[in-house]
């Protein structure tokens, strides 16, 4: 009989050549457990998406209870579903205004894709702009507006993607005179997060602000990993004092469902009413149950004043390891951050130690020479002790 692991490899469609090959179990607060009881410490939040805590009760309990009332009724948009409704609404008193109107899709991917196309459609232009060493997804649309530093080797398989699309660096005041009044819209991330956690320098984010006022361009801010108090403000928007017109939320927003959304004021969303009508469609996007546990974990968040600890526990980490051998330097918004190793040598080694001293990490689409630290946002100040032990004991065994 084939062993679980066996049939992931032969089933389980592919596309990494060596994945991490961890079984779970079950899963609680910082930790994964092992069939074989071995615990891990999660610090990566499945990729900032657990920040209240693996299996937070409060969000089970909201996803039994509406499981159990109803899951899927009709596609998007037609039937008044109280999850949805409670969510949206929640989520437009919180963002800055004129960020009213929340559009659910599934995924970070379709929440930039229906931002792309609200923009062109709100703007009638087609040319689009994103960021070098930005990451937006993996659909025809999000890749497009991806340009990595290895050139174009990620896109170059999938050509043709989406044409009149250019990249600024993100940063270079310079560049902003490209953005003229051709341009439908910029998309950005607030905080560069596959980059290895690049972040804007003092006065950029508001200079674009005012270049795309100038030239009547939609900002577009991806939020998707740096949303739901993962920088220290609820959305990195209100931390950097920067409204865009639209912002892309997904990861954490599902509260460890899978959910996304593009929010933007409502007369601006409205144009995907007419011409044509049903501008964007989904059938599960605001899946009832997916807007339940987004809510129940914003709830927690919200409750637990989750957000004012996170840059007391970023600095706690920061500190513990900023002197400590082999690390160069390390790139931090709140409870986001890269510790920069400087080689990918050490990079793949201290991956191999840390999957055999139970630490959960990972490095960046384009940055291979920083491990990322971005535990739940309810990770405790005895574990972010315990954990840094555990991650120094690592660092000491490194060779050059
Ligand atoms: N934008 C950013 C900033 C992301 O980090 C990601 C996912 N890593 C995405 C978009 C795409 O989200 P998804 O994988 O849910 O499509």
């Amino acid at each position: 009989m084939k062993t679980l692991r066996q049939e992931f490899l032969a089933h389980v469609g592919q596309t990494s050549p060596e994945p991490l090959l961890i079984e779970v179990q079950r899963a609680e607060g910082v930790y994964y457990y092992t069939p074989e009881g071995k615990r891990y410490y999660d610090l990566v939040s499945g990729v900032s998406v657990n920040n209240v805590g693996h299996a937070n009760p409060q969000v089970t309990a909201a996803v039994q209870r509406q499981t159990a009332d109803y899951m899927h009724i009709m596609v998007y948009g037609e039937m008044v579903e109280r999850p949805q409704v409670q969510y949206a609404t929640k989520i437009a008193g919180l963002l800055p205004e004129p960020l009213d109107s929340v559009y659910f899709v599934n995924s970070g991917s379709e929440a930039v894709e229906g931002a792309l196309k609200l923009a062109k459609r709100h703007t009638g232009r087609h040319k689009m702009m994103s960021m070098h060493c930005a990451y937006h997804g993996s659909n025809h649309g999000s890749l497009s507006m991806m340009a990595s530093p290895e050139g174009d080797t990620w896109k170059a398989p999938f050509q043709p993607l989406l044409p009149d699309v250019e990249y600024l660096w993100f940063n270079s005041i310079d560049d902003l005179s490209r953005i003229d009044g051709q341009t439908a819209c910029v998309l950005v991330e607030p905080v560069q997060g596959e980059a290895g956690v690049r972040l804007p320098e003092e006065g950029y984010l508001q200079a674009l602000r005012q270049r795309c006022d100038e030239t009547g361009t939609m900002l577009i801010f991806d939020e998707i990993q740096t949303g739901m108090g993962r920088t220290g403000s609820l959305f990195a928007m209100q931390k950097y004092g920067v409204t865009p017109d639209i912002v892309c939320l997904a990861k954490a927003f599902g509260g460890g469902m899978p959910l996304g959304a593009f929010v933007a004021a409502k007369q601006v969303m409205d144009s995907l009413q007419r011409n044509p009508v049903l501008g964007h469609i989904t059938t599960f996007g605001g899946h009832p149950v997916c807007c339940a546990a987004g809510l129940a974990a914003l709830d927690y968040i919200l409750d637990n004043r989750l957000v004012d600890q996170v840059e007391r526990k970023g600095l706690h980490y920061e500190n513990a390891l900023k002197d400590a051998p082999n690390v160069l330097e390390i790139r931090r918004s709140g409870l986001l951050m890269a510790v920069e190793l400087g080689t990918s040598d050490k990079l793949f080694q201290i991956m191999a130690l840390f999957k055999e001293h139970g630490i959960m990490s990972d490095w960046f689409l384009f940055c291979d020479t920083a491990f990322r630290i971005s535990p739940p946002l309810t990770i405790s100040d005895e574990e972010i002790d315990d954990s840094c032990q555990i991650i120094l004991n690592c660092l000491n065994l490194l060779t050059e």
